[in-house]
């Protein structure tokens, strides 16, 4: 498959709003993945932060890392302020979107369903609520596909009638400045995924195409 540059297309995007600050629903899964890139797009955009991980167990954990994004809002300086919404937490759906895939490795089939059911619901709430573009942070990780999610995000885009942002957050050193600002934070940084599935694998190693 060709080599996409998300940054490129991401730096394009951004210069053609033209100064203007359009509304975007940023899906997050955790802070500290959310910190760079809050820091980075709120120079841009009116974002709204979306918190929709069913994906992830125990609800202890779920809670944990929601409330560390909320706290994250409220601490961290932005141009334009920064809201956010809430998903429903039902982990059975998940568990209904993977069955069959419980054994994939991560990076595997199963994570690409995981992508599209978090995606495919960010950009319907996006419609519901009158978003001009959505996005997420997911990206920012070596362990995720960025094509694949852009992939998904232009499909959505196309369902929903929403325009998705194409990114790579993990370019130009967006995952160490992640780690940098989770120290500033003193936020919560979490050593798996989030689903039972990933608790319970090794960790692959980052592919060098997501570098
Ligand atoms: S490892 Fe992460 S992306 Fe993959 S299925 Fe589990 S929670 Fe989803």
């Amino acid at each position: 498959m060709q080599n996409v540059n998300y940054q490129k297309w991401l730096d394009e995007t951004i210069a053609g709003l033209g100064g203007r600050a359009p509304s975007l629903l940023l899906h997050a899964c955790c802070a500290p993945c959310s910190s760079y890139v809050l820091e980075y797009l709120s120079e841009y955009f009116n974002i709204t932060l979306f918190y929709y991980n069913p994906n992830i167990s125990p609800e202890a954990e779920y809670r944990k890392r929601r409330n560390e994004a909320k706290r994250l809002i409220a601490e961290q300086p932005a141009k334009y302020p920064v809201g956010f919404a809430e998903g429903t937490y039902a982990p059975e759906l998940f568990f209904e979107t993977v069955k069959g895939h419980e054994a994939d490795p991560e990076r595997g089939e199963r994570c690409t369903l995981c992508y599209r059911m978090r995606l495919e619901e960010t950009a319907k709430y996006a419609r519901e609520n009158g978003f001009e573009w959505f996005t997420t942070t997911l990206s920012l990780s070596p362990y995720k596909d960025a094509r694949r999610l852009n992939a998904i995000g232009a499909e959505m885009e196309e369902k929903y009638g929403v325009k998705y942002l194409h990114s790579d957050f993990k370019k130009r050193g967006g995952y160490l400045r992640s780690i940098e600002l989770s120290r500033v934070y003193g936020l919560y940084r979490q050593n798996t995924c989030g689903c039972i599935f990933s608790q319970k694998a090794t960790p692959v190693s980052p592919s060098p195409s997501d570098d």
